[in-house]
């Protein structure tokens, strides 16, 4: 049975239902729930361990498991293929790819603000070799039942700091073919001739079955005072970066000590894309902007990092919410993104001929993140996006609720947005980080990168 197909008829079926039963109907349902105050705990983050934080949300999820042909939501049309890291955006702007602005941009377009800087170099310093990877011990453990000890595993994220975290499948596909070449220093000339010289290492995904994924959120409180594109905005991503990659580094760390392998993967050092591995652990759907896996409690407003394992673990499992159907009539993301990379297409096509996703081009968002001079890097799509979870809004679980139960009825949670003003605000009592807009215009002027 093509689980996927029946959950999208099913979803087809509750439009029908709903529209057949009339507004007024849907709007005492709501009503009621409303009034009861029910927060549905979302299914597919069930975590129980002592430290697993309050995961409430609106949201109904459900669990899909591996189905051939698909992942999660998400259909695979042909095998896919493994890429190599030096074909990433970011490589791309130095390789000069994208332009000379963003050749010469991309340097610096974190590391231009004081604070993005001081993050940025943590993650950095969390992604040397000895911290990512490294030999098991020679020696196992002896451990609980594999239910118990994958529960102690995501204990043990939560302990060091992580939002959410899951387990999923490990399939080879989901690893890059090879990684680039480390960059040794700062001449970036020389790095750009080794990108495209020097052979890149190649990636032993088959000894991994296992991935865990960790996100960390990268705050509320500050993305309602940031326009999404101001000084505060790369600082924010390179918060939850370094902060995802420490409990990933530990987590690795931790799991040789037990005997096994493992290797972390974060901003300062990845073999893998994180996308499908997120999409397996469950930790979100694939969303119209076709590189970031949309969180039903979190939406993108994070940032992940992945630990990959041959640790028999219990995998938690691709899941749905109903963002299939949101994303194909919601758009807000792609009205609101300066770069127009983001399509507006209501249908999916084929990725390179792979697996089905939303057009997006992900060199524009690249050349536009980099070359912001208003600001450090760009998380307006983040901003604007429905789901980004306002915590104490009940109207706001009320939209998500809808928008994971009634397919159509999804756009109340749009309408929610936009009748509150939500993704548009720009809080000023929020503003706590300081602007220097010199720096963001040329970075060349900051004082902490002369050396
Ligand atoms: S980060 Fe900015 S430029 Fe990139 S897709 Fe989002 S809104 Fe567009
Ligand atoms: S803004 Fe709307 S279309 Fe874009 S990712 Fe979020 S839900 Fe999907």
């Amino acid at each position: 049975m093509d689980t996927n197909r029946e959950t999208q008829s099913t979803m087809r079926t509750s439009r029908r239902t709903f529209l057949k039963a009339g507004v007024f109907t849907a709007a005492a349902g709501t009503a009621t729930f409303i009034t009861t105050g029910r927060v549905a705990r979302a299914a597919g983050i069930d975590n129980e361990g002592i430290l697993t934080k309050a995961h409430v949300t609106g949201a109904s999820v459900k669990k899909l498991g591996y189905q051939e042909g698909w992942l999660g939501t998400s259909k695979i049309v042909a095998p896919v293929q493994r890429t190599r890291e030096q074909d990433q955006g970011f490589n791309k702007a130095i390789r000069g790819l994208l332009g000379s602005d963003a050749e010469h941009q991309v340097i610096n377009f974190i590391g231009k603000h004081p604070l993005g800087n001081a993050f940025e170099n943590m993650s950095m310093f969390l992604g040397v070799p000895e911290a990512v990877d490294g030999k098991p011990s020679q020696d196992k453990l002896p451990l609980p039942d594999i239910e118990r000890l994958t529960q102690h595993i995501k204990d043990v994220c939560y302990y060091a700091g992580a939002d959410e975290v899951g387990v999923g499948k490990l399939f080879p596909w989901m690893m890059y073919s090879e990684q680039a070449p480390v960059p040794t220093g700062t001449d970036w000339a020389q790095y750009k001739i080794e990108l495209e010289t020097k052979p890149g290492t190649p990636v032993q995904s088959e000894k991994y079955q296992y991935c865990i994924g960790i996100l960390v959120d990268q705050g509320l409180d500050t993305l309602l005072g940031t326009t999404g594109y101001d000084g505060i905005s790369g600082t924010m991503s390179m918060m939850a970066y370094s902060r995802s990659g420490f409990v990933a580094d530990i987590l690795a760390k931790y799991i040789r000590n037990l005997g096994y392998n493992a290797r972390s993967n974060h901003n300062g050092n990845y073999a893998m894309p994180l996308l499908p591995a997120l999409i397996s652990c469950g930790l979100g759907e694939m969303s119209r902007t076709g590189d970031c896996v949309l969180h039903p409690r979190l939406g993108f407003r994070h940032k992940a990092a992945v630990v990959v394992t041959d640790l028999p673990l219990v995998p938690d499992g691709p899941i749905d919410f109903g963002l299939r159907d949101f994303c194909s009539t919601c758009q807000k993301c792609a009205q609101n993104c300066p770069a127009q990379a983001i399509g507006t297409d209501r249908d999916q096509t084929a990725f390179k001929g792979q697996y089905m996703r939303w057009a997006a081009d992900s060199d524009k968002c690249t050349q536009f993140r980099t070359t912001n001079r208003e600001g450090s890097s760009c998380g307006r799509c983040m901003k604007v996006c429905p789901w980004n979870n306002k915590e104490t809004s009940w109207i706001h679980d009320v939209g998500v609720f809808a928008a994971s139960n009634f397919g159509f009825a999804g756009n109340i949670l749009r309408d929610i947005d936009d009748m509150f003003g939500y993704g548009t605000e720009v809080v000023e009592k929020n503003r706590w980080w300081l602007e220097w807009p010199e720096y963001c215009q040329d970075w060349t002027k900051a004082p902490w990168l002369k050396g």
